[in-house]
């Protein structure tokens, strides 16, 4: 699920706010679901929908976060979080605004030039089996640059819920409001 405003961060009780970029965080070394020293890091993603106008087709973003975890709640964060089938996986890349079909087109197109190729070398049709060869290649770059858009594009299929774990450090791509608590405490 995309996050589309702040309000739809964690709840907790307790909270403490950090304002910066996800790679220019600094943070201290104790774990921020129980307090306990920190010895690994746990890279997580969230997904931030954009809405230009209602013309423009919705693009989501993926933003990850590299935070200090402890080794226990390292672990109940991966045990909660299990790996998604390679099915999953790749059903998801056909999803969304991506165009993996095209690349899969591509392919076969790819495939095609390819054996003919290799049939004309067969033969010893040297003119033809390069035109083809030189033709496959230029096929597969497209094919190659249409699967690296389709992926990227669907990439926000593909991000895991968060851990009972990771919601201890929420994050959102709020930019306003950086001195909002100085404000406040004024
Ligand atoms: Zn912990």
């Amino acid at each position: 699920m995309s996050q589309d405003n702040e309000s739809e961060l964690a709840p907790h009780p307790h909270q403490l706010r950090l304002w910066g970029t996800p790679g220019g965080l600094s943070f201290p070394s104790l774990c921020p679901n129980c307090g306990a020293s920190a010895m690994q890091r746990i890279t997580y993603s969230k997904v931030f929908r954009r809405v230009l106008d209602s013309d423009t087709p919705n693009s989501y973003v993926v933003t990850s976060v590299s935070v200090p975890f402890c080794d226990p709640c390292t672990a109940q964060h991966r045990a909660e979080t299990p790996t998604p089938s390679i099915w999953i996986t790749l059903l998801s890349s056909f999803g969304g605004g991506g165009d993996m079909i095209g690349a899969v087109v591509l392919g076969i197109a790819a495939a095609f030039t390819g054996y003919h190729a290799i049939a004309e070398l067969l033969h010893l049709r040297l003119l033809n089996f390069v035109l083809l060869s030189v033709l496959t290649l230029v096929i597969g770059l497209f094919v190659r640059a249409q699967y690296k858009f389709a992926w990227q594009d669907t990439e926000y299929l593909r991000v895991p819920p968060q851990s009972r774990v990771t919601l201890a450090f929420d994050f959102s791509d709020s930019t306003g409001g950086a001195f909002e608590s100085v404000l406040a405490a004024s």
